[in-house]
């Protein structure tokens, strides 16, 4: 903590005669939330929707870039991170680590967080446009793509973008509470987020519970009934897409056996040599596993539970119990491969096989919405079109992140197409293309917009307060964090 922020944090100021919360003497002082006087006239001023990895390699990358350019995030949680927290599987917190670098570009002096607005709703576009000479989007993608099947809403039948909130915490998702009574679950889909839902759903608890898995999704997951979990792909072995560290921890699952269906790799051994070597590898093991030498399926044998990838075969049912008017299988479309390798297509055949399960997951991609309609957005591939970051006639607008290139890749993917769009930002404010002459009231008129609306954001020191309260009620049954579950609850403890 500054000795700046310290000396600010206790300051009661005064206004009409009754206290201003913190927050907002900040705001009207033109204080960012460290605490440090950032009212600089001449300082390009840019704001940034989200706060994910984009929102934050874009932050850390502009401040590098500029010794003047101040950068505020404005996020509709209260809390800070994007899929780092909500997203990234419990069991992977080596993920997790970024979440030091964020926390270091929260914390430099021309760096401000602004949590629990939502930007759309709180305050629009257009204000933010009006207050600052830049304004990033990098709200992610967190819509769903639908199957587009008969039975999609029937219960049981869940996304992964929502099955993953639960048991990360994310608090729209807290009344999921999936039904795991069942002994066979479908996953449709075969990329990184199937792989890690079917890895929580047959990890043993002892291993999650050392997590920050949430208390709630840890009971239900101990008493589960599911045994087995079926990966479905609508194309072959060679189109999968997910990558070997995934597929390695499925295959390495403590009392957990793979379970493929041999001929779905017929062809497939000739064809490794012509292969690109990630694909190659990852091919590699998928056939190992699937052709298992006797000896280590014996090795095995006592497993519990079981997972396979099944290949070529579409959704086409959902289909339900008449009596409970519940999931009770999945009619599947068996498919043909039209072409080969990454551009093959999957085409009906016609043919079709039913399996039984009480839980179905979709796990076919998340999808970015449009958030203020005066922002262009391109329905169709579902992101804000723009041209390296600039988005197309709508000048002094940027964005990075998954809202500007669609839901995949890593986050170090996204880390690199934000350099790239803080790097155009920088590219116009050199050449002058964005005018950043005129001075711009930034947090300060935003902040007063917000008070005037009701709105009270969370600052990082704010949401330091939640995290030591986190990890000090994980502390107490081992685990790195527990979670706050509610936004209520978050603004509470940020509010003490
Ligand atoms: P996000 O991380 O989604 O951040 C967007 C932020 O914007 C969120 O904080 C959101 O609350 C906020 N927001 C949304 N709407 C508004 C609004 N209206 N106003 C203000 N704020 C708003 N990558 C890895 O490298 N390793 C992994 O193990 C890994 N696991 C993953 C697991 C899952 C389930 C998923 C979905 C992705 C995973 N990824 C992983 C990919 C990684 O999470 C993404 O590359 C990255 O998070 C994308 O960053 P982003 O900032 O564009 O979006």
């Amino acid at each position: 903590m500054s000795g700046h922020k310290m000396m600010f944090s206790g300051l009661k100021l005064w206004t009409k005669g009754r206290i201003r919360p913190a927050w907002i003497s900040r705001f009207h002082d033109g204080m960012n939330g460290r605490g440090k006087a950032s009212f600089s006239t001449c300082s390009p001023k840019v704001c940034i929707v989200g706060s994910g990895p984009a929102a934050f390699y874009t932050a850390q990358s502009l401040i590098k870039a500029r010794q003047d350019v101040e950068v505020d995030l404005y996020e509709r949680l209260p809390v800070p991170f994007g899929l780092v927290r909500f997203g990234v599987a419990p069991d992977h917190p080596e993920v997790k680590n970024v979440i030091n670098t964020f926390t270091q570009t929260a914390k430099h002096p021309r760096c401000s967080f602004y949590g629990n607005v939502n930007v759309g709703k709180d305050v629009s576009v257009k204000e933010l446009q009006q207050a600052y000479h830049a304004v990033v989007l990098s709200y992610g993608a967190e819509g769903n793509r639908s199957m587009g099947v008969p039975g999609e809403d029937l219960a049981g039948v869940y996304s992964a973008k929502d099955f993953v909130g639960w048991y990360n915490g994310l608090p729209s998702c807290r009344e999921l509470s999936p039904d795991l009574s069942c002994e066979t679950a479908v996953i449709l889909g075969q990329g990184n987020v199937a792989l890690d839902v079917a890895r929580v759903l047959l990890s043993p608890i002892d291993i999650l519970k050392k997590t920050d898995i949430t208390q709630p999704a840890l009971e239900a997951l101990a008493e589960s009934q599911v045994r087995r979990v079926l990966v479905v792909g609508r194309r072959g072995p060679m189109q999968v897409a997910c990558t070997i560290k995934e597929l390695r921890e499925m295959v390495n699952l403590p009392n957990t056996r793979p379970d493929m269906v041999a001929a779905d790799f017929e062809g497939v051994t000739e064809a490794l040599k012509d292969l690109p070597r990630p694909r190659k590898r990852l091919t590699e093991l998928m056939l190992k596993t699937a052709l298992e030498i006797p000896g280590e399926k014996e090795k095995r044998n006592k497993a519990s539970r079981f997972w396979g990838l099944r290949f070529f075969r579409s959704p086409i049912e959902i289909l339900a119990d008449p009596d409970t008017n519940r999931t009770a299988g999945i009619r599947l479309g068996v498919n043909r491969l039209e072409g080969s390798g990454e551009g093959a297509r999957a085409v009906l055949t016609g043919e079709v096989e039913d399996v039984t399960c009480g839980l179905v997951i979709s796990s076919i991609g998340y999808k970015s919405i449009p958030i203020d309609p005066s922002v262009p957005f391109d329905s169709r591939k579902a992101i804000v079109p723009n041209n390296m970051g600039r988005i197309e006639q709508a000048a002094g607008l940027y964005c990075s992140g998954w809202l500007k290139t669609g839901p995949t890749g890593v986050i170090a993917t996204t880390m690199n197409n934000s350099f790239d769009t803080a790097r155009s930002m920088v590219e116009d404010m050199d050449s002058g293309t964005l005018d950043v002459s005129t001075a711009k009231t930034g947090s300060q008129s935003i902040g007063a917009l917000l008070e005037k609306r009701g709105v009270k954001p969370v600052t990082f020191s704010d949401w330091e307060k939640i995290d030591i309260v986190e990890m000090r009620r994980g502390e107490a049954t081992g685990k790195p964090r527990e979670k706050l579950l509610t936004v209520e609850e978050m603004l509470q403890v940020a509010r003490k």
